[in-house]
C-alpha cells in the first residue's frame, strides 16, 4: 500500500539521514518525530527540536529517556529563532516540520506562514548538499489553508537549479488530505 504523508515523510528523511548527522524537529509536538530522527543519527549524531509548548517539551524528553536517546537537545522555543541556536555555518543535513496544531491539545497553539517561512528561510542557508527539509502540512483548522498555499508558494519559487521540491498527496480523499513537501537542496 502507498504510504501515508506522515510515513512518507520518514522514508524520505531515512533516506537521506546517516550516522553522525544533524538534524532539526522543527516543531516537537509529542515527540514521534524527533525519536526518530534521533535513532536515524545514532550516538554520533545530533538533533536539535523547537517547540513553544512545555508539555510537547515534556512529553518528548520522556519519550526520549525511556528509548536511552542522549544525542537531542529540546529547545523551548519558536523555529523561527533557530539560527541563534547554530553555529555560523553548521551543517544540517535534515529538518522535519509538522505544520498545524498538536492534537488533543491547545488547538488555538498553531504554526503560522510567517514564522514558518522565516524558519525555512533560516534552515536554507545551513543545509548540504543532498539534504532535506520536510515539512507535512495539515491544513484543515482555520488559519491553516493561508498557511499551506503562502508554503507551496514560498517552495515553488526556489531556483531549480538549486533545488528540487516533491509534493506527496492522496488527491481523492476527503477533508484536506495532509501533504508532504519535501524541499531537497543539489
Ligand atoms: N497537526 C500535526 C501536528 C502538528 S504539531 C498532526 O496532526 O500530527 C505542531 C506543533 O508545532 C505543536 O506542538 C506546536 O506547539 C508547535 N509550534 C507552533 N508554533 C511553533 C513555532 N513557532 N516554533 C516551534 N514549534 C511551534
Amino acid at each position: 500500500m502507498l504510504e501515508t504523508a506522515m510515513r512518507y515523510s520518514h522514508t524520505l528523511l531515512k533516506e537521506c539521514l546517516h550516522e553522525g548527522d544533524c538534524a532539526i524537529d522543527a516543531t516537537m509536538g509529542n515527540g514521534h518525530d524527533t525519536l526518530f530522527l534521533s535513532q536515524c543519527v545514532g550516538e554520533n549524531g545530533k538533533v536539535i527540536a523547537f517547540d513553544v509548548q512545555p508539555q510537547a517539551i515534556e512529553q518528548t524528553k520522556q519519550r526520549l529517556a525511556e528509548n536511552h536517546c542522549h544525542n537531542v537537545q529540546c529547545i523551548l522555543d519558536g523555529h523561527e529563532h533557530l539560527s541563534h541556536y547554530l553555529a555560523e555555518n553548521e551543517p544540517i543535513k535534515a529538518a522535519i516540520f509538522n505544520l498545524g496544531y498538536l492534537p488533543k491539545s491547545d488547538k488555538t497553539i498553531i504554526t503560522h506562514s510567517n514564522t514558518t517561512i522565516e524558519a525555512l528561510n533560516a534552515l536554507l542557508q545551513h543545509l548540504v548538499p543532498t539534504g532535506r527539509i520536510i515539512l507535512v502540512l495539515y491544513y484543515g483548522h482555520e488559519g491553516g489553508e493561508e498557511e499551506k498555499e503562502a508554503v507551496l508558494n514560498f517552495s515553488q519559487q526556489l531556483d531549480q537549479k538549486q533545488f528540487n521540491v516533491l509534493t506527496y498527496q492522496f488527491i481523492n480523499q476527503r477533508n484536506a488530505p495532509p501533504i508532504c513537501l519535501c524541499i531537497e537542496k543539489k
